[in-house]
């Protein structure tokens, strides 16, 4: 199993809860993101933009604890920014493992091994670390050069110190699906419990903007991907998730499925979009006018999203939404299947990797407020 059975107990029993009182809306996964500032300058985040003196804010234990307890969610996930850049993280840590949350601390894993030693396993925590592929379409991803080998040496500590290690992969236009699975293999060698793989969110703030991903590219490149699955390979992300990706399961986005909190409070009405905040969850909750969102609303912010924070939700509320859902989700947790798909190994084996562009490097450090743009390496 791609999760430990007690934590998909608890959250198979935290959704039933929600369904018994009658909740129409709930929260999954808590997003935490307790700083902005990172080591790296990613071309396709959207999250680094800010100036300088938001950059060096941080969330404080009690901060983080609060939107914990409002929100109830039985996952905690701590995205940024870089969370190993703030020096509470692990006061932070140990404080959500001892209310029993199910923490995933999203890292690039660039200060994993040396910042080790300041965290206990346990089956509570787990390192999502951010692995955008094989080295050089990681290091083009990331944009540094380096990046990949230093990650998988935390990586590989990680594991050998016995924490639960996951990663994620968030895939752009111009990933070479062969790579992916190459990727994979790699990833599975070195012992981490599992993976996720979602397409980039197109942030308008981001500065490369040739390289996302339109629903279309995003579906085809998935079932290139995700088909004739290797048995070896294990995914904590929901499985009809992972049949939205590859085109086979049509769900709307559940935007209130993983809320976010971070210095600025509650985030209207998701992760990636930020329109206005809230004081409160509550808040949040009921004054988000949440028909404005998702594809069906017409909202052309949403026209091209199937990011996991926004879609795997409705794949979980669909799972405890009926007895069907229930049955179906069931057999596909029991008998895994390896999606045979002979248009897909078509797919896969006439793919040819398209023309690389050159690095997109941010010249600026990360915590200043212009960065800049240039292309450093050509091809
Ligand atoms: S479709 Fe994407 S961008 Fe739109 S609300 Fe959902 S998660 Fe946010």
């Amino acid at each position: 199993m791609a999760v430990p059975v007690s934590q998909a107990w608890t959250v198979a029993t935290y959704v039933l809860k929600q369904k018994l009182m009658g909740r129409k809306r709930y929260p999954l996964v808590l997003m935490l993101e307790p700083l902005f500032r990172c080591n790296l300058a990613c071309a396709g985040c959207g999250k680094i933009q800010y100036p300088a003196h938001i950059l060096k804010t941080d969330l404080s234990p009690e901060e983080c604890f609060k939107a914990v307890e409002e929100c109830g969610t039985p996952m905690v996930s701590i995205p940024g920014g870089e969370p190993l850049l703030h020096p509470q993280m692990p006061e932070i840590v140990a404080g959500l493992v001892a209310r029993k949350k199910y923490v995933y601390m999203c890292t690039n894993a660039l200060l994993l091994k040396e910042k080790l030693h300041l965290f206990k396993p346990s089956k509570y925590l787990s390192f999502s670390v951010h692995v955008d592929g094989q080295r050089e379409h990681h290091d083009f991803s990331v944009c540094r050069e380096g990046g990949y080998d230093i990650a998988m040496e935390g990586v590989r500590a990680a594991v050998a110190a016995g924490f639960r290690v996951t990663t994620n992969t968030t895939l752009f236009d111009g990933a070479d699906p062969n790579s992916v699975r190459a990727h994979f293999d790699e990833l599975m060698e070195v012992g981490v419990e599992s993976m996720m793989v979602s397409p980039g969110y197109t942030y308008d703030k981001a500065p490369d903007q040739n390289h996302f991903l339109g629903k279309a590219k995003s579906r085809r490149m998935f079932r290139a991907i995700l088909s004739n699955r290797k048995k070896s390979w294990r995914f904590n992300t929901h499985p009809l998730f992972s049949e939205f990706l590859m085109g086979k399961q049509n769900f709307e986005c559940t935007p209130w499925g993983m809320p976010t909190f971070s210095i600025f409070g509650w985030q209207k009405p998701c992760y990636l979009l930020q329109d206005g905040y809230a004081d409160t969850f509550q808040e949040l909750m009921e004054t988000t006018n949440w028909q404005n969102y998702g594809a069906k609303s017409g909202n052309p912010q949403c026209a091209n999203c199937m990011v996991h924070s926004g879609h795997e939700a409705s794949a979980v509320d669909y799972n405890f939404g009926s007895l069907k859902g229930f049955l179906i989700t069931a057999k596909k947790y029991m008998f895994p299947s390896t999606y045979p798909d002979e248009g897909a190994m078509k797919l896969l084996n006439e793919w040819r990797p398209e023309h690389a562009s050159p690095l997109v490097q941010i010249k600026a450090s990360a915590g200043t407020a212009n960065n800049e743009l240039q292309s450093v390496s050509g091809d």
